[in-house]
């Protein structure tokens, strides 16, 4: 099994619980996803190799260091769009690629309709961004999609998860790390998170 990451951050669950509340209005929701994506990252990111980086400072040489990999972040359409920015804030050398799937509401199984990766891999870790780990359907499938493509390492960074997603990808992708600010009880009938914050596309871009 991967290893899956519940963050503990006392801000993380903090502005999470704020992010739940049936009050917060889309720009506070959006500002909110903004800043627990810069925390999740973060986290996620604790173990990112660097190489050596002789820099002078207006003293003296100095023996630096600098990211040694090229990182691709995959939002999943449309939730995962508001994770973009805040991520790019802090590495904007990060080239992004869009992946479309939608979750067939009969059968609750993901259908890819839009994928711009590009023809061959140049990056080193894929960041997949999705605030709800639902079923987990869509980002098994999303990572079957950069496998294929040849993506050597990827992660899964998200806010809230139903045990049932953690479980459908790690056990479809054990090597993939997941990275999350919760856990919650359980889905419900309809495949929403529960108690979750309810659509977060919807909650995101005012269209509930
Ligand atoms: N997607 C959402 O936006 N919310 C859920 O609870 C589950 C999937």
């Amino acid at each position: 099994m991967g290893k899956v990451y519940v963050s503990q951050h006392p801000l993380i669950q903090h502005k999470l619980t704020v992010l739940r509340r049936r009050e917060t209005e889309p720009k506070k929701f959006r500002e909110l996803v903004h800043e627990l994506s810069q925390f999740l990252l973060y986290e996620a990111t604790l173990d990112l190799p660097l190489h050596p980086w002789q820099i002078e400072t207006p003293l003296a040489p100095y023996d630096g260091r600098q990211i040694g990999v090229r990182i691709g972040l995959v939002p999943i359409l449309r939730a995962g769009l508001g994770m973009v920015d805040p991520i790019l804030d802090l590495i904007p050398t990060a080239h992004v690629w869009h992946l479309g799937l939608y979750r067939d509401h009969e059968t609750l199984r993901p259908v890819t309709y839009y994928n711009k990766l590009p023809p061959h891999v140049d990056v080193d870790l894929c960041l997949i961004l999705d605030p709800m780990l639902a079923t987990g359907g869509s980002a098994a499938a999303a990572v079957s999609v950069l496998k294929e493509w040849g993506a050597a390492q990827i992660k899964f960074l998200g806010l809230i998860a139903a045990p049932e997603g953690v479980k459908a990808l790690s056990d479809a992708h054990p090597e993939v790390d997941i990275h999350l600010a919760a856990i919650d009880e359980r889905l419900n009938e309809i495949g929403y998170i529960v108690p979750g914050l309810g659509d977060a596309g919807d909650r995101q871009f005012g269209t509930g």
